[in-house]
């Protein structure tokens, strides 16, 4: 009923962001300026941000990889879950989705780590940050969580992670279409084809 309400609001307020609105920013607001965002609801830096988050995981995960020298190996990219201690349960299981789904990157959580997970409440909504120096973490929120599934989301920032953009005008069997469908949207898988399009991005582990 209302979710389309909802995610026009949503989809404002992503907007609204690049204005320095009063009062808008909570404590927890992630570096904005510095920083590009590509969020579940949509951001107009979407498109520039999913490309500089790959890129700097790849090149993280490419790089521990070198040092050991083996270079046919699918790439693991090892995340951090410890500022993100609700969302544990959806975390491993949008990791254990993405692994099921692809051959070429493996999804590990760990302490030597190329991207982590943080909680809190933005107004943006849960998105996927970079600086684009390497450095980028994937941002849940609280409220967003809540009116949309959570596992979806999850799987859905971290299919950024892996190199895709967002398609919101996709149906809800596509993952990456975000909260396009709407909020009864629980589909926390990608397609064949989103899951093709990652183990091309990620062959071999080279560009
Ligand atoms: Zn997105």
């Amino acid at each position: 009923m209302s979710s389309r309400r909802m995610l026009s609001i949503a989809v404002f307020a992503a907007v609204a962001v690049a204005v320095p609105v009063a009062a808008a920013a909570p404590s927890t607001a992630a570096p904005a300026p510095a920083h590009s965002v590509s969020g579940y609801v949509g951001s107009p830096q979407e498109a520039a941000n999913n490309k500089a988050f790959y890129d700097a995981v790849m090149k993280s995960a490419q790089a521990k990889r070198a040092k050991l020298g083996n270079k046919t190996a699918a790439v693991t990219v090892v995340y951090s879950t410890s500022r993100a201690p609700s969302f544990r349960t959806q975390i491993a299981r949008s990791a254990q989705i993405w692994n099921n789904a692809t051959n070429n990157v493996t999804l590990a959580e760990g302490s030597n780590y190329d991207f982590y997970y943080r909680e809190g409440n933005d107004s943006r909504g849960s998105f996927a940050s970079t600086d684009g120096h390497g450095s980028g973490y994937i941002f849940l929120d609280y409220r967003q969580n809540q009116q949309y599934n959570s596992t979806r989301v999850t799987a859905h920032e971290t299919g950024h992670v892996l190199g895709l953009p967002d398609h919101y005008s996709g149906p809800c069997s596509e993952l990456m279409s975000g909260g396009g469908p709407g909020t009864s949207c629980t589909n926390p898988y990608p397609n064949s084809t989103e899951a093709s399009r990652v183990d091309q991005l990620w062959v071999n582990g080279l560009n």
